[in-house]
């Protein structure tokens, strides 16, 4: 991304204190995806810094809800297909479901089985990584499918959460850092 294209994307990121908990330092990219040029810079950007070759990958998964804005429209450019991680309850059975710790509160994604063949390699994107815990379920739940995780590709990342750490080994890309 040219300086130009990354200080505007910055200058539509709201930022919101105490959403929506008291401490959390809510990171909203809405106002970045309703802008045309915010919404350009996103795809292009992601699909500039892939973590792995869009070769060595053969589905998007996006985290539910967020990871529905950008998921599908990547996938689609790079022909790909989607697969979206809900959040429990929202899936037909029969599921694969994974629980975790977010940064406020407890959660559970599911996939529906059959949706992801086992050996497919999966590029898991979403809106922002805090404690990555929410994408270590998700790199569990494809495993779970029998699929391999191929990488995470992700807008923002919060400093000093070390959630790049919890995910280990995996291919990690980010567009932007926030404080
Ligand atoms: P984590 O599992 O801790 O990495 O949290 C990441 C998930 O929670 C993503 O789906 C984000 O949309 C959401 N999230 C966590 N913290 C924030 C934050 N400070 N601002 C916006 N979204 C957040």
């Amino acid at each position: 991304v040219g300086d130009d294209d990354a200080a505007y994307l910055i200058s539509l990121i709201r930022t919101i204190p105490d959403f929506p908990k008291k401490g959390i330092l809510f990171r909203d990219f809405i106002p970045a995806m309703s802008d045309p040029r915010g919404l350009a810079i996103i795809l292009d950007a992601m699909k500039r810094t892939l973590p792995v070759k869009p070769e060595d990958f053969d589905l998007v998964a996006g985290l539910e809800a967020r990871g529905f804005l950008i998921g599908p429209q990547l996938a689609t450019d790079l022909g790909k297909g989607f697969l979206p991680m809900r959040k429990a309850g929202k899936l037909p059975e029969p599921t694969y479901s994974q629980e975790y710790a977010l940064e406020y509160g407890n959660a559970r994604i599911e996939i529906e089985q059959g949706s992801l063949r086992p050996g497919q390699r999966v590029l898991i994107v979403d809106d922002l990584i805090a404690t990555g815990g929410s994408a270590q379920a998700a790199a569990r739940l494809v495993e779970q499918a029998g699929g391999q995780v191929a990488g995470f590709s992700f807008v923002m990342e919060l400093n000093g959460l070390d959630g790049r750490k919890a995910l280990g080994a995996y291919p990690v890309t980010c567009l932007m850092n926030m404080p």
